[in-house]
């Protein structure tokens, strides 16, 4: 059976499954996003991205278009009919179909809503991360409101493909400071050389990870010394351990950042414990 989305109100094949050529997430990337990871068919770290959907419509003044518990149970009916157990659900909230024009429309059109999900291979995910992964550095390009889940993801897309080519699976972004802000779809951390963890403060100009929340959690209650403090290319590349978090990636171990190793050039053990842990506690039947 091939897979299905939701589309304004709709459930269709993703043949059948369209916006329309005024969507203003298609003309001028208006709407945001957010994605799940999902484990056992249940959405992880579920509350933690419907709040962060709130705030991103907030910021950009796009009407709520329904309550979060009717969006969940849409997106739940999505991962069901896609028969996802692990995997990733995507929904998108555009500001909606409207004559091209740069302000907002008035009145307001009804948002867009698309979901959409599919499985994930989890033992080819644990393989990888047993791997580790290479990391490249890139300059800054981004707009200032990285902390708002955008679709305008270009920049992304052209840093993600420059470190596809470089043979890495993600590009760090780089400050003019020197320092690290985030990767192209995830959130960067380090073991510096003094064993302290650490991942850039959310004051910056960097989206909020759900996952990096969450983690941090796990870090507090293990009383691993830890600092929201970004970190420099330099620091990062004679760190102990470095590793990225994301709905996609959920902790995945870095091994080589440019053409420098990290540590022993393989997984550290506290990435891959933290790996462990927050699979553990994101599948439904944790204690
Ligand atoms: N940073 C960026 C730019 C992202 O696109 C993502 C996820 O897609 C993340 C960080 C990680 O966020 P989360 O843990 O909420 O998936």
């Amino acid at each position: 059976m091939g897979r299905i989305a939701y589309v304004n109100g709709r459930y269709a094949p993703h043949s059948e499954a369209f916006v329309h050529i005024e969507d203003r997430g298609f003309q001028f990337a208006d709407s945001v996003y957010e994605v799940w990871a999902v484990f056992g068919g249940s959405l992880a770290d579920e509350v933690g991205h419907f709040e962060r959907l709130a705030r991103s419509l907030g910021e950009l003044r796009i009407p709520v278009p329904m309550t979060a518990a009717a969006l969940k149970s849409i997106i739940q009916r999505v991962v069901r009919l896609n028969r996802v157990s692990d995997g990733l659900a995507y929904l998108q909230v555009t500001r909606g179909v409207a004559p091209r024009d740069h302000p907002f429309p008035n009145p307001a059109p009804r948002p867009s809503v698309v979901v959409t999900a599919k499985s994930v291979d989890m033992r080819a995910s644990e393989a990888r991360a047993a791997r580790g992964v290479a990391v490249i550095t890139t300059p800054e390009t981004r707009w200032a409101r990285c902390d708002i889940k955008t679709t305008g993801l270009l920049p992304n897309v052209l840093a993600k493909q420059a470190a596809r080519e470089a043979g890495a699976v993600e590009a760090w972004f780089v400050d003019e400071l020197g320092l690290v802000t985030e990767g192209g779809s995830s959130n960067a951390w380090i073991i510096d050389a003094d064993g302290v963890l650490r991942t850039r403060d959310i004051q910056s100009n960097i989206l909020r990870g759900v996952t990096r929340r969450s983690l941090l959690g796990v870090v507090q209650s293990l009383g691993i010394p830890f600092e929201e403090r970004g970190f420099s290319v330099e620091e990062a590349k004679s760190a102990k351990e470095a590793f990225i978090t994301g709905a996609g990636s959920l902790v995945l171990p870095v091994i080589r950042i440019d053409e420098t190793l990290i540590g022993a050039g393989t997984p550290g053990p506290v990435a891959k414990r933290l790996r462990e842990l927050y699979i553990e506690g994101a599948r439904p039947n944790a204690a």
